[in-house]
């Protein structure tokens, strides 16, 4: 019997039927009204999930293109920037950013913490040449979500433009762009926005702007400056063809997350989280990030002593129809990692722990039936599902 796939990665994540047949609607003129009208829905929809007025581009791209291009628009080789990293994705940033020619100083958390606003404070205090501070906000490779209130404050130089990786955030949790002071937040369709991937997004604030216009844009593709020429057209567009279907996907995905309203979307996610982790503690699992900074879009566990991270995924997906993530870099075979990012329910959650507990069973952990699923029940319970 083919199973249903409970797709239960952080990214790409599971795309809603409707989301997906919106993207098999006939092709349209991408300089016409129709699609200047599409283009503007979007845009003020992305503009408005992650609370700014700023300007939103779209990008035809993996979410490191969206990292990429603020790399080449803000970054005059030799540029001195801060990155925080806690995991993968920001050492990836910190690689996009050395490779255009800045000048990089990193701050580094263990793996399962965040990187702390005071250690950014101490690193912009000893380096007064720094121009830019760039962090992720939810840590994918780790599940640790960074406290941006708090990193902006450690920020006390009006000239430091502030740069947020929120690929696998925006959208599943609240971010006020905004009244945080973000100068640049970089964002992907495939995460929380429950579309196919290949969209990114750029949202950047009048400061921000002030650095672009200095800054030779070393990218014709990803030249800011060209694709609000463009999106400022009396008739919206984009310099080069945009993936049209996926912004009809988009659309509707911006549609559903209104319908629900953004702060259910955001209350879901984090019950979502809480149940996962209760369910791991039940099965007498470690997490890797402690509840205060745990992520509500990825849960990082520990594997078990004697368990092999790829027989038990590969249990998971072949005998139950249940795709988990494995550890990236240095986390390879001792974390995996359970995506609950999205168009993702309380059912889903349900599945994912019962395959486990009888997974993990099957490679000899010891933990009674139904352990996880009851405690994820009472998370469920306690706090009134549905919300
Ligand atoms: C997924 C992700 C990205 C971008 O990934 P792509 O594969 O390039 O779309 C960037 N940062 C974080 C934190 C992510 O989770």
């Amino acid at each position: 019997m083919r199973h249903h796939q409970y797709l239960m990665i952080p990214g790409p994540t599971p795309v809603p039927q409707t989301v997906a047949l919106a993207g098999a609607a006939p092709m349209i003129n991408h300089r016409g009204p129709e699609f200047g009208e599409l283009l503007k829905e979007t845009t003020r929809g992305v503009q408005q999930i992650l609370k700014t007025s700023n300007t939103v581009l779209t990008f035809p791209a993996a979410g490191t293109g969206a990292m990429e291009a603020a790399a080449v628009n803000l970054m005059t080789p030799g540029e001195r920037v801060l990155v925080g990293v806690a995991g993968e994705f920001g050492a990836r940033f910190a690689e996009i950013l050395r490779v255009g020619g800045a000048d990089v100083a990193t701050v580094k958390s263990e793996p399962g913490y965040p990187v702390s606003s005071e250690a950014i404070r101490d690193a912009l205090r000893k380096d007064p040449s720094i121009t830019t501070v760039v962090v992720t906000h939810n840590e994918t490779s780790t599940g640790v979500t960074m406290d941006l209130p708090g990193i902006r404050a450690a920020i006390d130089r009006e000239d430091v433009l502030f740069v947020v990786d929120a690929v696998s955030s925006a959208g599943a949790v609240d971010i006020e762009t905004d009244g945080w002071g973000i100068d640049v937040l970089v964002t992907a369709s495939q995460k929380a926005l429950m579309c196919p991937p290949g969209l990114a997004f750029v949202a950047v604030s009048p400061k921000a702007w002030d650095r672009v216009e200095k800054t030779r844009a070393r990218s014709v593709y990803f030249s800011f400056a060209n694709a609000r020429k463009f999106l400022e057209k009396p008739t919206p567009q984009t310099p080069y063809t945009p993936a049209v279907s996926l912004l009809f996907s988009l659309r509707e995905a911006v549609r559903q997350i209104f319908a629900e309203g953004p702060d259910a979307v955001f209350a879901r996610h984090a019950l979502l989280a809480r149940a996962t982790r209760a369910g791991m503690r039940a099965l007498g699992l470690e997490l890797l990030a402690a509840d205060e900074w745990a992520s509500n879009t990825v849960t990082a566990v520990k594997l078990p002593a004697g368990v092999d991270g790829h027989r038990l995924l590969g249990a998971l997906r072949d005998r139950y129809g249940v795709i988990l993530a494995g550890g990236m870099g240095e986390l390879a075979g001792k974390i995996f990692r359970i995506g609950h990012v999205g168009a993702v329910s309380w059912s889903d959650i349900v599945v994912t722990l019962s395959a486990l507990q009888m997974a993990l069973s099957s490679l000899g952990v010891k933990a009674a039936h139904g352990a996880a699923v009851a405690a994820a029940e009472r998370v469920f319970s306690e706090h009134g599902w549905p919300l």
